[in-house]
């Protein structure tokens, strides 16, 4: 067989499908998805598509018809339940086997469950999916209803937001004493969260859940770790992901936060390959592995997994990217944040303007940036990463001075 498999129909497994084809691959290609939905982009589900700003349509990864042009077969409501790289067969839920030339393992990443009682109540909710948003949409457009967010992190804080915008009473619980402080550190994080305090969400900070209340099989209530009791008719548990590393349990790969591959997408197995949420790949500039939970990761990497699977030599080595919408605030931020972890922030401008861009620095040189109401200025923060520029702190934090001129 010639048979290109990939398992898992998010941004990443699609965008190997599309770029198999882009490359001049004519052969056949499945493309699973365990959800009943053709593949769809997960970043507007807390921000634009959860506020009503935009529909339906603008969530597709590309457009339904694509795949049957383009000969891609599309198994919807359908998974991989196993895989034996030794004679090159996958097995599917629906009890079919599979025989492919080169698996692609995109299987994602899925909410961290925690274990709180309570949290089979109705009302309770973790989010990922299409259906979260629209089932999330439709209870808190009306305004009015007390919502408990338990998670500080990127998802808690967008849905926060939107909570809020629709007018509803926000309280947001988290394990740090600042809101994402863990991804961004603390200046940043409390930089986010007056932003949201402005807009009248409240914290409980450092606070953690113990128990969520309900009657009649309704959330009423979450009571912290401190005793107090905070009302709550929509609880959403935003604590994390985790990969969805079942599949590549059972096929037997090197697994380790994630399944391990190369830098060019390789698993431990021949013609297995894994990309997006579910891989921690091996990065050329650090030389270290990095797993990203991010829809950059997820679009490049699923090109040059693509790529490897057609035995070109392909290296992932895109700076990683990610973006937030926040209220009035678009952050974008481009860098490793393992390099910039603990390092504090330099700010070209200050926290207190419309518009900043916030380095992160090492060794004197730029490992990090990430900007807020900036357009246009991450093709330049890359560059000055990868071409690890010596910068004065001087010109670094003058907005006068370009940043292609650093
Ligand atoms: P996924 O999108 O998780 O897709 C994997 C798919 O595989 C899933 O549909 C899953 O059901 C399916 N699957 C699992 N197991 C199997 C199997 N065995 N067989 C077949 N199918 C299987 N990133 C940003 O950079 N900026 C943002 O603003 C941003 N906002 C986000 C907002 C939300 C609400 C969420 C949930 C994520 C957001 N992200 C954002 C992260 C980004 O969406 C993810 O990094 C991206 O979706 C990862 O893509 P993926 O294809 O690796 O995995």
């Amino acid at each position: 067989t010639e048979r290109m498999v990939i398992s898992g129909g998010g941004l990443a497994g699609a965008t190997a499908a599309r770029t198999l084809r882009a490359e001049g691959f004519n052969g056949p290609i499945t493309l699973l998805c365990a959800e009943n939905r053709i593949p769809y982009l997960r970043p507007p589900l807390s921000k634009e598509f959860l506020l009503g700003k935009a529909g339906e349509d603008s969530v597709p990864v590309v457009l339904a018809g694509w795949y049957e042009e383009n000969g891609v077969e599309l198994l919807l409501g359908n998974a991989a339940t196993a895989v034996d790289p030794a004679s090159h067969q996958i097995t599917l839920l629906s009890g079919h086997h599979l025989e492919y030339a080169k698996l692609l393992i995109a299987t994602g990443a899925r909410p961290r469950a925690i274990p709180l009682p309570g949290a089979e109540l109705g009302g309770v909710m973790t989010f990922r999916t299409f259906d979260d948003s629209l089932r999330l949409q439709s209870l808190l457009q009306d305004g009015g209803r007390k919502v408990v967010m338990i998670g500080s992190g990127w998802i808690g804080m967008e849905l926060a937001a939107a909570a809020r915008t629709y007018g509803n009473d926000v309280t947001l619980l988290g394990l740090e004493d600042i809101p994402l402080s863990a991804a961004i550190g603390p200046e940043l994080g409390r930089y986010f969260q007056h932003l949201h305090l402005e807009q009248g969400v409240s914290f409980r900070l450092p606070a953690s859940a113990a128990r969520i209340e309900g009657r009649d099989g309704t959330a009423e209530a979450v009571v912290t770790d401190s005793g107090e009791r905070l009302p709550a008719d929509i609880v959403i548990i935003a604590v994390g992901v985790v990969p969805d590393t079942a599949l590549a349990e059972v096929a037997g790969l090197a697994i380790r936060n994630g399944i391990l591959v190369d830098s060019g997408l390789r698993t431990s197995a021949p013609d297995v390959f894994a990309v997006g949420d579910v891989a921690n790949a091996l990065h050329p500039f650090t030389g270290e592995h990095h797993r990203s939970e991010h829809w950059s990761n997820a679009l490049n990497g699923g090109k040059t997994a693509a790529r490897s699977m057609l035995g070109q030599d392909a290296t992932f080595d895109v700076v990683p990217y990610f973006y937030t919408d926040q209220f009035e605030a678009s952050m974008e931020y481009s860098g490793f944040p393992s390099l910039a972890s603990g390092l504090s922030p330099v700010i070209r401008g200050a926290l207190t303007d419309e518009s900043f861009i916030a380095f992160w620095v090492k060794d004197g040189c730029v490992v990090a940036g990430m900007s807020v109401n900036q357009r246009r200025v991450h093709k330049a923060i890359k560059a000055l990463i990868t071409g690890r520029v010596r910068v004065s702190m001087d010109r670094l934090t003058d907005p006068a001075v370009p940043l292609e001129e650093l």
